[in-house]
């Protein structure tokens, strides 16, 4: 077979060569040990926090390094794909601060000469590496229908024999000029296909940079280059790309662990040095149902998504310090060592990751959280609400937007204290955080053991006890003072050994002014409250409960 010539009749119109493209994109003029990586997804629009995991990832392992970031679209699968599915990929990353070096930055913008960085703009140069393996007799046009191979899947289920495109099943290996010439011309769609050499008692070894030592049989397979579309397949693509491009470290999900000896058998016959590879597992869940744990699902589990993040505020570091502690087990201790520290000044790991999969733990992030915000500034969390609440509530921005002292001073009870509270785990939790703030109780809650004339005395003399500009020393005593004359007792204590003595004690009679200015149970510091809420409105709530418990 004159492989030049078959070369030429499938790629006639293709003229640049493997080594301009080597020309085009040398190899990266970086320090030793840099690290090239990637986040390579493709453009569903959809992120899923095992993607920002995968991207985080790649990206502490660059900056560690002093090395390269990249994002690439691999839209080599057309059904895959949704319009403007870039950009859902871009604000995912950009709304968590992962930050790339170079790549897709729009739907059709990027940054960075070893572009196109998008798939489907690179046809050419993927068409190239082909021509030259078929002119090295590497590479064959293969023009089975899916009828054809469907027979052989039979024929090899009956014998119990391994499935698949190779050796003796390989019917279009061997096709002469002619009749591949004649094929061609009659209009017979076609496939390329590599010419396997690789041996099945032979076996392929690596060092997952996660997973540690791995062993597989080499690949037999005479495996899809490009599809009849002449678009390439996913391993094509990756052997190409992370070459051109000069990845060193391939970070993606172990999904793709048993392709690998494809991946090293197509870097072989390509002529290129194989990259290193770190394969992550999948985020995995509790699955209510089963008990057991599941891949976290972007049919079943709203938090699969990026975007929710997002949507319900979860600030960014809280999320990234997050993914920390399930990439590095030890980021915890390193943490809790180093409070202050910056996340990037954490010794991050590729050899650290666990080789099982994590276990996604809301109540972890909400308590990461919530640790976070209560580091802010009342200015800071004014801020970020309000950032928050312009994308995804604009009511709650209008109230914001229109009070912005006083929600301020809201966001200011009880923080910056040796131990601040903390009730905000998102952003969304402060609609509910601040509500009686913009709105006086309509309800006055039972107190079980309390009478409502017994409240409403609580309520009326108090009105005349607290004064305007008090202390915060003062406030407290002269509750338990009040609570004392109108016969409870001034401790928990002394009401338990005798109960009989008392109405209630004073914990009962501030729970109820709380419940008459607040309309909850359960609230950061009352004395801090009634000051943000000023003297009128104090007065104002507690005639309101008042008349609430005389109907
Ligand atoms: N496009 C592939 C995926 O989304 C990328 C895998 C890789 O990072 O190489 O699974």
């Amino acid at each position: 077979m004159d492989y030049e010539k078959l070369a030429e009749l499938l790629f006639g119109d293709i003229d640049k060569t493997p080594e301009d493209y080597e020309k085009e994109y040398p190899c990266r003029n970086l320090p030793e040990g840099a690290k090239v990586t990637r986040f390579a997804p493709s453009p569903t629009g959809f992120l899923h926090i095992g993607g920002l995991f995968a991207a985080f990832v790649g990206e502490r392992t660059a900056r560690k390094t002093g090395g390269v970031f990249y994002l690439r679209i691999e839209d080599t699968d057309k059904k895959r794909e949704v319009e403007n599915g870039v950009s859902g990929i871009v604000k995912g990353l950009s709304d968590f601060g992962i930050t790339i070096d170079e790549g897709m930055l729009t739907e059709t913008d990027s940054t960075g000469s070893y572009g196109p960085y998008t798939q489907s703009k690179r046809k050419a140069i993927y068409q190239a590496y082909c021509k030259d393996l078929v002119k090295k007799g590497l590479a064959y046009p293969c023009f089975c229908t899916a009828e054809e191979l469907d027979e052989i899947r039979k024929e090899q289920e009956q014998n119990k024999q391994n499935p698949g495109y190779y050796g003796e099943f390989a019917r279009c290996r061997n096709l002469t000029y002619e009749e591949i010439e004649e094929k061609i011309k009659s209009g017979k769609p076609y496939v390329l296909r590599l010419k396997s050499q690789g041996d099945e008692n032979k076996r392929i070894k690596f060092n997952d940079a996660i997973k540690g030592e791995i062993e597989m049989p080499e690949n037999v397979q005479d495996i899809v280059l490009l599809k009849t579309d002449g678009i390439p397949t996913y391993h094509f693509a990756h052997a190409v790309d992370d070459h051109l491009m000069r990845t060193t470290d391939v970070i993606r999900g172990d999904e793709w662990i048993s392709s690998a000896p494809i991946h090293f058998q197509l870097f072989e016959m390509l002529g290129f040095a194989a990259p290193n590879y770190a394969h992550i597992s999948p985020i995995m869940k509790e699955d209510a149902e089963t008990g057991g744990k599941r891949k976290l699902s972007k049919r079943k589990d709203p938090e699969a998504a990026v975007s929710y993040y997002h949507e319900v505020g979860y600030p960014k570091e809280a999320v990234l310090e997050y993914l920390l502690t399930i990439a590095n087990s030890n980021f915890e201790e390193w943490r809790a060592e180093n409070p202050e520290k910056s996340r990037d000044d954490f010794d991050f790991k590729l050899s650290n990751m666990s080789k099982a999969g994590a276990l996604f733990d809301l109540v972890k992030l909400n308590d990461i959280s919530k640790n976070y915000i209560c580091t802010l500034t009342k200015e800071e969390v004014f801020d970020r609400t309000l950032e928050w609440a312009r994308a995804y509530n604009s009511d709650f921005a209008k109230i914001l937007e229109e009070n912005k002292d006083y929600a301020t001073a809201i966001f200011g009870i009880e923080r910056g204290n040796e131990k601040p509270r903390k009730d905000i785990a998102k952003w969304q939790d402060t609609v509910y955080y601040t509500k009686y703030f913009f709105e006086s109780p309509t309800e006055f809650e039972w107190q079980e053991n309390l009478s409502k004339q017994d409240m409403a005395e609580i309520l009326t003399t108090y009105k005349g006890v607290y004064k305007d500009g008090e202390a915060a020393e003062e406030w407290f005593p002269k509750v338990r003072d009040m609570a004392e004359s109108l016969g409870y007792a001034k401790a928990p204590k002394l009401y338990k050994k005798n109960p009989e003595d008392y109405k209630g004690h004073v914990g009962d009679v501030a729970s109820v002014i709380r419940v008459a200015v607040t309309g909850r149970r359960n609230t950061p510091d009352l004395y801090e409250i009634i000051k943000v809420l000023g003297y009128d409105e104090f007065l104002k709530r507690i005639d309101g409960a008042i008349s609430l418990l005389a109907k």
